[in-house]
C-alpha cells in the first residue's frame, strides 16, 4: 500500500486485504475498482454510558463498520465481546461484503460490536447497554442503509431490543431493521440453526468432491456457541458424520465412538453455558482437538483460531470455517502446501446471513414463509454457489477461498463499474 496514505486498521485488517489481492491479481482486476474494494467506506466509534445495577456509570466502546454498499445495504452483525477492537470489526465487516457476494445476496459488508464480557453483567444491564448502543449506531442504521443480526454472545433477546429501540426513536415499529429476531416477533423459522445448517451443507458438498462419504466421517468441531453447536447437532443427526470432539473456552471433549450432541446441549445449558466436565468423553486441550486424526475439521469459534504452530500437527483433509478469519495466512499456507482442502468462512459460515436475507425480505412483506421452505432454499442456494466456487477453484487452478473471492469481487465489480465513481 506504499502509494497511498490509507493505513489498514490494524493486522487482521491486512490479511483480509491479502486474501483479496490474491484474488484480484488473477483476475486483473481493474485498478480503480481494486483501490476502491480495499478500505472501509464508514467507520463509526462510539464511547456511551451505562448506568450499572448498583447506580454507578460506566463508558463503553462500540463500533459499526460499512465496508461496501455497492451491491445493496450493508448486512452484517453485532458481537460484544471483551477483545472487540476496530481492526476486528473493520475486517469482519470487510468479509461480509464478499459473503454477501458470494452468496448473491442484495447486500453490501457490515459489522459492529462493543467492547464487554457480558458474562460480568446483568441481564437488565445488557439491555440497557444494547439500548444506548444502538441508538448510537442508529444514525447508520435503517432496513435500505444497514441491517444488523447476531453475532459472538448476542442473541435473538439482543435482536428484539434493538428492533424496539430502533422503533421507539423513529415512532413506528420497523421490523425489517435487524434480523435475527425471535420468531414471534418478525424472525424467521430456521434463523438460528442457519448457520450450523450451512456448514453442515458444504462440509457434505465438500466431502462429495473429494470422494469422501460424510456419513461416518469422523469430525471435531472447535465452538460449541450458536455455529458450533448447531454444526455439530445437523452434521451428525442428518447427514450422519460421526462428531468424535467438540471444545468451548473451558475445554473439550473427546469420545471415539461418537458423542450425543443433544445429550450435550442438554448439559452445556445446565452447566452454565460450558461444556467443561461432561462426563461421556474424555477431556481434551483445545490443540489437542484441532490437530486430532478426524476427516474433517470445523473451526466454529473466533479469529486466528489455526495458527502455523497448530497447522503443521493438523491431520484432517478437510476444513470448513464455521467461524470468521480462523485461519492465520502462515497456517493457511501450510495447509494448502499439505493439500488440505479449506472451505473459507465467506463460503461456509454464509447460511446466516442468507437466512437473515430471507427475514429481511419476508419482513418487508409481511408475509411468512414455513421452516421447509427455508432449508429447501437455504440448501439450494448454499450448494449451487458451493458449485459456482468449485468450478472456478478448477479454472484458475488455485484454492478455495481465493475462487470464492474471485466470484465475489465479479459481482462486487460488476456493481461498481455499473454506478461510476460518484461525482464523475
Ligand atoms: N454474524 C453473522 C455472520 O458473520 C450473520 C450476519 C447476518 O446475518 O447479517 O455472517
Amino acid at each position: 500500500m506504499s502509494e497511498s496514505l490509507l493505513q489498514p486498521p490494524g493486522p487482521l485488517y491486512e490479511m483480509a486485504q491479502h486474501q483479496f489481492l490474491k484474488a484480484a491479481e488473477l483476475i486483473n482486476l481493474d485498478e480503480n475498482i481494486k483501490r476502491f474494494l480495499l478500505w472501509p467506506q464508514r467507520i463509526l466509534t462510539v464511547h456511551f454510558p451505562v448506568m450499572k445495577d448498583n447506580g454507578e456509570v460506566q463508558m463503553f466502546v462500540g463500533y459499526r463498520v460499512q465496508h461496501n454498499t455497492a451491491r445493496g445495504p450493508a448486512k452484517g452483525g453485532i458481537r460484544y465481546h471483551p477483545n472487540v477492537n476496530l481492526d476486528e470489526v473493520a475486517s469482519l465487516a470487510f468479509w461480509m461484503t464478499w459473503k454477501c457476494a458470494v452468496m448473491n445476496l442484495p447486500y453490501g459488508g457490515g459489522k459492529g460490536g462493543v467492547r464487554v464480557n457480558p458474562k460480568e453483567f446483568s441481564e437488565r444491564e445488557i439491555e440497557r447497554l444494547s439500548r444506548r448502543f444502538f441508538s448510537e449506531i442508529q444514525m447508520m442504521i435503517g432496513p435500505n442503509k444497514d441491517i444488523p443480526a447476531p453475532d459472538v454472545n448476542t442473541n435473538e433477546q439482543i435482536m428484539a431490543w434493538y428492533m424496539d429501540t430502533y422503533s421507539m426513536n423513529v415512532g413506528a415499529t420497523v421490523l425489517s431493521v435487524v434480523t435475527g429476531k425471535p420468531v414471534d416477533l418478525g424472525g424467521s423459522e430456521g434463523r438460528s440453526e442457519a448457520t450450523g445448517r450451512g456448514v453442515s451443507i458444504v462440509a457434505s458438498e465438500a466431502a462429495d468432491v473429494l470422494g469422501m462419504d460424510i456419513r461416518n466421517a469422523t469430525v471435531a468441531v472447535q465452538g460449541f456457541g450458536n455455529v458450533g453447536s448447531n454444526t455439530a447437532r445437523i452434521i451428525s443427526k442428518e447427514y450422519g458424520a460421526k462428531v468424535v470432539a467438540v471444545s468451548d473456552i473451558s475445554g473439550g471433549v473427546y469420545n471415539e465412538n461418537g458423542l450425543d450432541i443433544d445429550d450435550l446441549i442438554s448439559y452445556r445449558d445446565e452447566n452454565g453455558g460450558l461444556i467443561k466436565g461432561y462426563p461421556k468423553g474424555k477431556p481434551i486441550t483445545n490443540r489437542e482437538l484441532l490437530t486430532l486424526d478426524v476427516d474433517i475439521l470445523i473451526p466454529a469459534a473466533l479469529e486466528n483460531a489455526i495458527t502455523a504452530d497448530i497447522a503443521k500437527d493438523i491431520k484432517a483433509k478437510i476444513i470448513i470455517e464455521g467461524a470468521n478469519g480462523p485461519t492465520t495466512e502462515e497456517a493457511e499456507k501450510i495447509l494448502l502446501e499439505k493439500g488440505v482442502f479449506i472451505v473459507p468462512d465467506i463460503l461456509a459460515n454464509a447460511g446466516g446471513v442468507t437466512v437473515s436475507y430471507f427475514e429481511w425480505v419476508q419482513d418487508l412483506q409481511s408475509f411468512f414463509w414455513d421452516i421447509d421452505d427455508i432449508r429447501k432454499k437455504l440448501k439450494r442456494i448454499m450448494v449451487k454457489q458451493f458449485g459456482e466456487v468449485y468450478k472456478t477453484k478448477k479454472k484458475f487452478n488455485t484454492d478455495m477461498r481465493t475462487a470464492a473471492y474471485i466470484v465475489a469481487i465479479d459481482r462486487v465489480a460488476m456493481a461498481v463499474k455499473r454506478r461510476g465513481y460518484y461525482p464523475m
